[in-house]
This record gives C-alpha cells, sequence and structure tokens, in this order.
C-alpha cells in the first residue's frame, strides 16, 4: 500500500529529539506559550525572513488576528480565491468583513492577477493571495496592485513553508504572512499550531496581546481577544522539526522531479512550477476529466489519494449567502472537478514514485484508447 501521507515515517526518524523535547517541556511545566515557543517564534521568523513571529494556535487564528490587526471588520471586504481551503474564507468571516472572489491562474492554481483590479471597490482593505500546493502566487504585481490602491496583503502561506518567490521566501513578502502547523502540512506540529511572520512592529504587538485575551499585561486588557496562544509541547516539537524542513523540502521537490520525469511522455496533466518560484510541494496535483474512475482505480491497486478541493469556496453550501452561483469562477471550477493530489512526503521512494507513475499511465492510455 502506498499512503497519500505517512506521517509515521516522519515520526521514525526524528523519534528520540522529540521524545527529549517533549519530555523537557514535561519538567519545566511551560504548557502554553514559554520559552520553546518564543525560541521558536524567533526561528520560524528568520527562517521566513522576517523580523517578527507570533506563535497561535491554528493556521485559521493567523489568519483572523492577522486581519483584526490590519483594522479589517464589519463594512470590509477582502479579496481572495474561491479555490482554497475553507479557512481562508472562514477567517474573513470571523471578522466581519465580506469575502471578494477572484478566480485562479489555471496554471498555477493561485490567485489571477489579472483579475483582481476588477474586484476592488471603496471597501477593499485587503488582498489574502494564498500560496496553494506550495507554489507562491505572483506576488509582483499583487503588491503593485495593493501599494496604488493603498489595501494591505495577508500571504496565506499555510501550505508554502520555505516556499521562494524570485529568492524571498514567502511571508515576509507581504505586510503579513500566515502559517499551519497541522500535522499534515510541510512543517507540523504533534497537534495544532499556527503562525504570523511580519516585518511590522505595530502588527506583532497588536496579535500578541490578541492571542492572549487582549491584555497587555496579565489582567490588563486593553483589547478585546481570543484564547489562541500555542501550546509549550507544540512549539519544542516545532523546534526540533524546522532542523528538518530544508531536507524535508528537498524530498518533496525530488519526489515531484520524479513524477514529472516519469509522467513527461504522457497525455497526464502534470503541475507547472513558474520560473519566479521555488515550489514546496504540499500538495502534487495532476488533473484528469476522468477523476473519480482513475481515483478508485489507483485505490483498488494500493495507491491512495486526495482532492484538494473538490467544491470550490463559491459554491459551499455554508456561503450561499454571498450570492455567487456556478459559473461565476470557472477556473476554480475545473480545477475543482479534475484535481487530483498523487501521494507527497518526504519519504517516499522512487520505487514507490515508479509505482504511481505507472499506475496513472495505464489509466491515461486506457482513457486514449477509448477516445479513438
Ligand atoms: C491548513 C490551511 C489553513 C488553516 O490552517 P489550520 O491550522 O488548519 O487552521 C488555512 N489556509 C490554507 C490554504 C490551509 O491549507
Amino acid at each position: 500500500m502506498i499512503p497519500f501521507v505517512d506521517l509515521k515515517a516522519q515520526y521514525t526518524g526524528i523519534k528520540d529529539e522529540v521524545n527529549a523535547a517533549i519530555l523537557n517541556v514535561l519538567e519545566t511545566c511551560q504548557f502554553t506559550l514559554g520559552t520553546e515557543v518564543a525560541a521558536f517564534e524567533d526561528e520560524f521568523a528568520s527562517y521566513c525572513q522576517a523580523q517578527y513571529g507570533i506563535g497561535v494556535n491554528t493556521g485559521t487564528s493567523a489568519l483572523h488576528l492577522a486581519l483584526l490587526a490590519a483594522g479589517i471588520g464589519a463594512n470590509d471586504e477582502v479579496i481572495t480565491v474561491p479555490f482554497t481551503f475553507v479557512a481562508t474564507v472562514a477567517a474573513i468571516y470571523y471578522t466581519g468583513a465580506k469575502p471578494v472572489f477572484v478566480d485562479i491562474d489555471p496554471r498555477t492554481f493561485t490567485i489571477d492577477v489579472k483579475a483582481i483590479e476588477s474586484a476592488i471597490t471603496d471597501k477593499t482593505k485587503a488582498i489574502i493571495p494564498v500560496h496553494l500546493y506550495g507554489q507562491p502566487a505572483d506576488m509582483d504585481p499583487i503588491l503593485e496592485i495593493a501599494k496604488r490602491h493603498g489595501l494591505v496583503v495577508i500571504e496565506d502561506a499555510a501550505q508554502a513553508h520555505g516556499a521562494e518567490y524570485k529568492g524571498r521566501r514567502v511571508g515576509s513578502i507581504g505586510d503579513m504572512g500566515c502559517f499551519s502547523f497541522y500535522p499534515g502540512k510541510n512543517l507540523g506540529a504533534y497537534g495544532e499550531g499556527g503562525m504570523v511572520v511580519t516585518n511590522n512592529a505595530e502588527y506583532t504587538r497588536t496579535i500578541r496581546m490578541l492571542r492572549d485575551w487582549g491584555a497587555e499585561q496579565k489582567y490588563q486588557h486593553v483589547l478585546k481577544g481570543y484564547n489562541y496562544r500555542l501550546e509549550g509541547i507544540q512549539g519544542a516539537v516545532l523546534r526540533v522539526k524546522l532542523r528538518h524542513l530544508d531536507a524535508w523540502t528537498e524530498a518533496r521537490r525530488t519526489v515531484a522531479a520524479s513524477y514529472n520525469e516519469l509522467l513527461a511522455d504522457s497525455d497526464v496533466q502534470t503541475p507547472e512550477a513558474m520560473p519566479y518560484s521555488r515550489h514546496v510541494y504540499h500538495i502534487y496535483a495532476i488533473r484528469t476529466q476522468q477523476r473519480s474512475e482513475w481515483q478508485q482505480a489507483l485505490q483498488a491497486k494500493g495507491i491512495q489519494t486526495g482532492i484538494h478541493y473538490p467544491i470550490p469556496v463559491h459554491l459551499l453550501s455554508a456561503y450561499a449567502d454571498l450570492g455567487y452561483t456556478q459559473g461565476d469562477f470557472p477556473h476554480s471550477e475545473q480545477a475543482a472537478d479534475e484535481v487530483l493530489s498523487l501521494p507527497m512526503f518526504p519519504e517516499l521512494s522512487r520505487e514507490q514514485c515508479e509505482e504511481v507513475s505507472e499506475a496513472v499511465m495505464i489509466l491515461a492510455n486506457q482513457q486514449f484508447v477509448e477516445l479513438i
């Protein structure tokens, strides 16, 4: 069986280091925030080439607090894509602001920069580009548009730890960058976690207060805050894992290169990495119009796949109140119908890549024969 992800394989490789780090937190009893979290904030911020890092309990909370720090609330509009994980949009709702969608560029699965300006109104306050699957959105045009219209840029980098745009690490390119440390992400906690990184001291101050009940000092609540603190055990685990992240990213890129090479002589539509990006392959998604047949056939051969994501957010029943309908964002809708994520994790072997690619190519050839 080839799993879609294998968290156990990764743990096996770092077991002694991680166990020692967790035991140390148990000894020091710094269960929430504390020195391990503070050290991880510094280390991860500098990994992202940013000055400040604020650890929070989830990636969703990171987005929520970044939006609040930017002063976004009721009557404001925030531009993002409908082809993303639902959390991007939920975080906008939490602030009382309205999400306004812009379609994706079908080659990259990230925001179509040519479509942004027509979505801007006098209520627009921010843009959230999503670095989906680990590939950075085309940031330069986004920053230029944001500057011209006075908008804040918040990167949703939940799938893109260590990805680079024109040589710069994501997260520190816009005004703020939001990361998730959900276990399955490229850098995953043993539980939940998230972080905002930024070069802005004022945003940092506000987010530090908001994550811990809006308190300036204990019991001095100057803002209406939240309980969004990052746990000590997660900080300690993430510090250990950060030391391995570059090696794991290289391994993901090797897996992607193997798939690209093995599928090159077929009609299979493989993901495209733009010349401006260093893609970190959180997800390796191919496209097919026979997706459910392919997924079933691969499952029958013991190959697990995923779909990220089958319904674009504008067509989810929870967000029907936004008033969008089928046909509004054709590239997002087509991607949602066609994408199929192949097994992708750092420990995936060359032999396993060959097995997956062979099975995919048989399906592609069958489809070709049926067509003629
Ligand atoms: C995972 C994810 C989030 C949310 O992160 P959580 O830690 O699960 O709250 C937000 N945006 C995207 C694109 C994600 O993949």
